[in-house]
């Protein structure tokens, strides 16, 4: 139920046509409860049962109500005749049941902004929470399962939920203004509708509450669907090399069918409402038939038969309201699995944001200091991926981390724009913790270029300007110059606008390299990132990169992490690692010279 309220807190921001909603739906339920209230003058007229009835003082009842117009009727019938009264009383009900429906659709007009309102900021809310929150929540989560929740589970809600929004502003209205009506009718019969509908009502609760376990696994199979679909659309390549389409088949099949079988059971329990509903309230309906003619029979006759049949006409049309408030309790029930699984996004913890009082930066100055530096990626583990790391970088120069792969240089280079934040040990630059400089002040300090070259389905313009909407056209120009990127630019069918797709899947490995670089030159950040920027590609393009970092890292400072050796002679101090230890460091003549663990990563390299 929190889950629920909380969705419906949303509503807040269209109190305006909520309002025009509740408005239309009240003056709708008002006449279509006059023009079935007509039942009685109706037969009235037709059995001749109106001569005898004589005006009364107003007053706000019923009774007084209706023998005022009955007796409003008998006038009528005295002066035109009976005919002509009836062709008064349909004219009367077919105007009424006009502003029932006109009234109806306008409520359901106000509600339609307001159903896909919630749905866009509920989405909106969480892309927004995705921008923020850290990259370590994303290792834990299944892409595919993110997306399910971002798409599937947010269109769940605006079936089941946003469809009970209508329900909750209709319904209830509808149910009490009839119930009192039939109350002031006849307190009698009411008794036997109050006694009975609450055990209809249990009844569809317990069915409701199963329906909800089912749905939340069938959400969460969906989730499972779509990690595989996005897995296979990504592995399409190695499927295929390796043919290995049966086996992603199997997989696929095996995780499809089982949520074939969980929304058939999802379906049948859903299914079930409706007919539970409409046959326990026709068993109601019988019941109050029974009795209520048993009074107009009786001795006393303590009940007109003419509203007896219009207490009977209103409580028949209690029923759809009745049936579509626990259709709508159920579809809730199946939506609140939903959003469980969006709260959890909404709800995940953003541990890395500014602090209060952060300081602006906007420049680098002197230095970057890595103290007592270790760091591992689960808390409280003992999986050290840094241990004791200390480490200065100057202003302007050149700092190279080589080492084995898995020895922790993408973890050391990562911890600089607070991608992880330490628990042991602080990261200096210009003298203060970097935790208390803004975030994207920080992060605008730095540019990187890592292995995989991250580009967008879009085009090569707006890739290199990419987060830079003001860039001007000629220092795109330029930087793709720089970055020996602007003669295949040109060459392409729509130069600087062609689109890239994929990933940049139409260009070759160097060309997107390139195109990255080109992106970092235009940023002009005082420090950079290169994080085996050129080890996937072959060495000529791999030349022309190279070429493009030497352009880049001029008069910058550079942390480099190398994977070829021979790139990285000419840096101010070469950091080797091991097992996330700093176990040699000085310059390239001096550490061969030492023929430690450097000489030996070097020789197995000259070979090659
Ligand atoms: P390198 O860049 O030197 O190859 P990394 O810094 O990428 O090494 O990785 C160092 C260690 O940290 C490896 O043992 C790796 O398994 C682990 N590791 C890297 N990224 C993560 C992550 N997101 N979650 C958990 N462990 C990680
Ligand atoms: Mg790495």
């Amino acid at each position: 139920m929190k889950n629920y309220l909380r969705l419906l807190r949303f509503v807040g921001a269209y109190k305006g046509y909520a309002a025009l909603n509740v408005i239309c739906n009240i003056l709708s339920v008002i006449f279509s409860l006059f023009s079935l209230t007509m039942v009685a003058p109706f037969l009235n007229v037709l059995f001749s049962q109106t001569s005898d009835y004589q005006q009364m003082p107003w007053s706000f009842s019923i009774k007084v109500l209706l023998a005022n117009f009955n007796y409003f009727l008998s006038q009528y019938i005295n002066e035109h005749g009976k005919l002509e009264t009836l062709f008064l009383i349909c004219a009367l009900v077919v105007v009424m049941f006009f502003f029932k429906n006109l009234f109806r659709y306008l409520a359901m007009y106000f509600m339609a902004p307001i159903r896909n309102g919630i749905v866009r900021d509920l989405r909106n809310k969480m892309h927004d929470r995705v921008l923020e929150l850290p990259l370590s929540y994303f290792s834990n989560e299944r892409k595919g399962d993110l997306i399910a929740r971002m798409t599937h589970d947010v269109q769940e809600i605006e079936w089941s939920i946003m469809q009970s929004l209508e329900v909750i502003f209709r319904d209830p209205l509808t149910i009490v203004l009839f119930l009192t009506t039939m109350v002031l009718m006849s307190p009698a019969l009411s008794i036997f509708v109050f006694i009975l509908l609450p055990i209809a009502g249990l009844l569809i609760g317990q069915l409701g509450k199963s329906l909800r376990r089912t749905s939340a696994k069938g959400q969460a199979q969906m989730g499972v669907l779509l990690s595989t679909i996005e897995e296979t659309l990504s592995g399409l390549r190695i499927i295929k090399g390796f043919t290995a389409e049966a086996f992603s088949r199997l997989k696929f099949g095996k995780i499809n069918e089982e949520y074939r079988r969980l929304m058939t059971r999802l379906y049948r329990k859903r299914d079930l409402s409706s007919p539970l509903s409409e046959f326990m309230g026709a068993v109601v309906l019988v019941v109050v038939m029974y009795f209520g003619g048993q009074l107009v029979l009786g001795a006393e006759q303590s009940l007109e038969p003419s509203v007896f049949i219009a207490f009977i006409a209103i409580f028949s049309q209690l029923i759809p309201p009745a049936k579509s408030f626990t259709d709508a309790y159920t579809n809730v029930q199946k939506g609140l699995a939903s959003a469980e699984r969006i709260n959890m996004i909404l709800d995940a913890e953003i541990t890395i944001r500014d602090r209060e009082h952060a300081i602006s930066i906007s420049d680098f100055n002197h230095s970057i200091e890595y103290r007592d530096v270790s760091f591992a990626y689960h808390q409280g583990g003992e999986g050290w991926v840094l241990k004791k790391i200390n480490l200065k970088i100057e202003k302007g120069k050149t700092i190279a981390l080589v080492g084995q792969s898995g020895s922790g240089k993408t973890t050391l280079a990562d911890l600089l724009p607070r991608f992880y934040d330490l628990e042991n040990g602080e990261i200096l630059l210009d003298g203060e913790n970097i935790k208390d400089y803004k975030l994207k002040d920080l992060r605008g300090l730095f540019g990187i270029v890592t292995q995989e070259s991250i580009l967008f389905n879009d085009t090569v313009y707006n890739n290199i300007a990419f987060g830079m909407p003001d860039a001007k056209e000629a220092d795109v120009i330029n930087a793709a110059t720089i970055a020996h990127a602007h003669e295949f630019i040109i060459q392409m069918s729509d130069g600087y606008q062609t689109n890239i797709g994929d990933r940049g899947g139409k260009m070759s490995g160097g060309q997107r390299q390139r195109i990255s670089i080109a992106r970092a030159i235009l940023k002009n950040p005082p420090i950079l990132i290169l994080d085996e920027a050129t080890s996937a590609l072959d060495t000529e393009s791999e030349r022309l990169v190279q070429d493009a970092l030497t352009n880049l890292m001029k008069n910058r400072t550079t942390l480099v992490i190398a994977h070829r050796l021979s790139t990285i002679h000419h840096a101010d101090e070469i950091i080797v690692m091991q097992h996330g230890e700093i176990v040699e460091r000085g310059k390239h003549d001096a550490l061969l010279a030492k023929g430690g663990i450097y000489k030996r990563l070097y020789d197995l390299q000259s070979f090659v």
